[in-house]
């Protein structure tokens, strides 16, 4: 029997999980990804040798037992470990500190799409990846037959099934109108967030690894360097989150102004010295996270035989994007 041919928009964890948990023996797949490599919002910037884990900065896996089992051979394999660190609460009003609850915090050795990375190391087997290929419509021939239409004019023909791990915001706008969920869709909202990545000569104390912060428009402070691994920089890196307030109130503002706002307020909280600075790099997550839990079910539409996976259809956090692949993979894999 020939194998039904299954096109995946985006190259994130959901995407992964999806991949990972297809049977290989029914289905294969091809990939589109509207950027130049793989990981969505588990990816990294590279600046000048520096990596900066811009998108997630780190993951549990306490909510899913099943990404929890799925992650311990890399844990093994030394790709994903544990971040050791000095966590803390920063009150922005009082300059107060607290400790940090103990929780689990995971990361990825070099950079933080290693994990997704390594999952879809061997698609060449079964598919393939087209890089810088953004889907722009996705045409359903009535006779559950998908075309898909790329920013580039190609239109890649004779799909069975489409599964989209876009944004919900972003799948609306490729999806057919008849699309069965397109009401969940709708209703997804998210959150943008801002991004400011700075690198300092390394020369100063540095008594902390990750800063929650209240009573301030930053949410949080990562220091990339002692997240171990092959993070051994020469300079000192950090990421800084903007909280959800400022980032929407200012997403359409000049970017110079909100980089100006977020280094004068992290140099306030961290009392380093701005002649050490070295680099300011801002970046714009216009759709960072869903913005609440909306627990919908599998979004596989069977007459159209297109579905929808993402942050927005569970939680928006790392393991339960990840249980959202897995959950379309098995039902693929038990109408087929
Ligand atoms: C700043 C930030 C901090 C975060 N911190 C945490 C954290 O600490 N812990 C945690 O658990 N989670 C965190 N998250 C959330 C977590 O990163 C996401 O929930 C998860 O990575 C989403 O995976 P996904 O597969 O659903 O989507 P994505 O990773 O966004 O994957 C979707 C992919 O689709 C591609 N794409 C979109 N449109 C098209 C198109 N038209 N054509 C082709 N390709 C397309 C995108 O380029 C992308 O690669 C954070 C996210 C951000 C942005």
């Amino acid at each position: 029997m020939s194998k039904k041919k299954v096109a995946v928009i985006g190259c994130g964890m959901s995407s992964a999980a999806f991949y990972h948990f297809l049977d290989k023996n029914k289905f294969e797949v091809t990939f589109f990804e509207k950027s130049r490599g793989i990981g969505g919002r588990m990816s990294s910037r590279r600046i000048e040798g520096l990596t900066f884990d811009h998108g997630a900065s780190c993951f549990g896996a306490i909510r899913s037992e099943k990404f929890k089992e799925f992650i311990k051979p890399y844990i093994a394999k030394g790709i994903v470990s544990e971040w050791n660190g000095v966590f803390k609460y920063l009150d922005g009003d009082s300059m107060r500190y607290c400790d940090f609850e103990k929780k689990e915090r995971l990361v990825c050795r070099s950079q933080s799409n290693l994990l997704v990375k390594d999952i879809l190391s061997h698609p060449a087997q079964n598919g393939e990846i087209k890089f810088s290929s953004k889907v722009i419509e996705i045409v359903n021939d009535g006779q559950k037959r998908n075309s898909i239409l790329t920013d580039d004019d190609i239109v890649h023909e004779g799909f069975d099934y489409v599964i989209s791990s876009a944004p919900a915001p972003q799948t609306l706008q490729i999806f057919p109108k008849d699309f069965c969920f397109l009401k969940f869709l709708r209703a997804a909202e998210y959150y943008t967030t801002f991004v400011l990545m700075l690198s300092f000569s390394k020369d100063q104390a540095i008594d902390f690894s990750h800063l929650a912060v209240t009573n301030s428009i930053i949410a949080r402070i990562s220091y990339e360097n002692s997240k171990g691994g092959n993070r051994d920089f020469n300079m000192d890196c950090f990421v800084i989150n903007a909280n959800n307030v400022f980032s929407r109130a200012t997403q359409n503002m000049d970017h110079e102004i909100i980089k100006r706002d977020l280094l004068d307020e992290f140099l306030r909280l961290t009392k380093l010295d701005q002649t050490k600075l070295k680099d300011a790099i801002l970046h714009r997550w216009l759709y960072a996270n869903a913005a609440t839990s909306y627990n919908y079910p599998v979004l596989l539409d069977t007459n159209l035989n297109i579905g929808a996976i993402g942050d927005y259809v569970k939680e928006p956090r790392v393991e339960m994007t990840f249980e959202v692949g897995v959950e379309m993979a098995e039902n693929l894999n038990h109408l087929n």
